[in-house]
């Protein structure tokens, strides 16, 4: 199985170390990441710029390069420099964080995954789900719990368009309660922009800052992972709201001519 790494935290990053770790028994490993941390570049690819791609910086089994892009672009250069024929699994992370609920819209984690499977390969993003900032990110439990369920995770029947997105949580292994099959939560977050001034007196802006979250409803991800459970949500790349549009369609035939 040729098995292609990314992130959005960088070459260097542990997480990513993590994860070759968790895949190596599947396969043969590449990892194609960014040559810096690119957190929260959502979908973005890189258009205007060239792509500098290095075979360099990986300190993991198999090869490594990096780009001076995006998780998207690194896919992608995968595709052409790493395995020209063809990748059997994208594997996106492990994230320094969550991506849980609408972080998914800003993650470049999930980015990673999501342009695997446009280019109809089987992807899984994964994060850690820390909530205190500067708490341990607990990825020896990313690993052993990766390493425990990939296999079936990587044969799972999924239909076109569909790849999971995977929160563990950020514990001792011996703790975690489980796996939950969850859907995507609405975590909110609060006071996310900061207002801070310059040394000159101008104000600036500062996004980022405390997360707080709210509860989240029954068999969401955010709930799972809050209670110990790791969180396997199928994220599907159509973004049709079927039953909204089954309604205007029926609607509009009563009007349209
Ligand atoms: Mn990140």
């Amino acid at each position: 199985m040729k098995i292609l790494l990314t992130n959005d935290d960088g070459i260097h990053a542990p997480g990513l170390l993590a994860l070759a770790e968790a895949a190596e028994h599947l396969g043969e490993i590449a990892a194609v990441a960014p040559d810096r941390e690119r957190s929260a570049c959502g979908h973005a690819m890189t258009m205007r710029d060239p792509l500098r791609v290095a075979e360099k910086g990986w300190t993991g089994p198999g090869r490594g390069w990096q780009v001076n892009g995006l998780p998207v672009d690194c896919v992608n250069v995968a595709r052409k420099v790493a395995w020209p024929e063809g990748i059997d699994l994208v594997l996106s992370g492990i994230n320094n964080g969550p991506n849980l609920g609408f972080d998914v819209t800003y993650s470049g984690t999930v980015a990673g995954a999501m342009e695997g499977c446009i280019n109809h390969i089987r992807s899984i993003a994964v994060s850690m789900a820390i909530f205190v900032d500067g708490s341990p990110y607990h990825y020896e439990t990313g690993t052993r719990w990766l390493q425990e369920n990939l296999d079936w995770l990587v044969r799972l029947e999924l239909p076109e368009l569909v790849f999971l997105n995977i929160n563990i949580p950020a514990i001792e292994f011996s703790e975690v309660q489980g796996h939950r099959f969850t859907r995507m939560g609405k975590r909110v977050y609060e006071d996310r922009v900061e207002y801070r001034s310059d040394p000159w007196g101008r104000p600036y802006y500062w996004q980022g800052g405390v997360v707080v979250m709210k509860t989240d409803e029954e068999g969401s991800d955010v709930r799972a992972v809050t209670e110990g459970f790791v969180s396997i949500t199928p994220i599907s790349l159509d973004w049709t709201h079927s039953a909204v549009l089954d309604s205007l369609q029926s609607r509009s035939t009563a009007h349209s001519r």
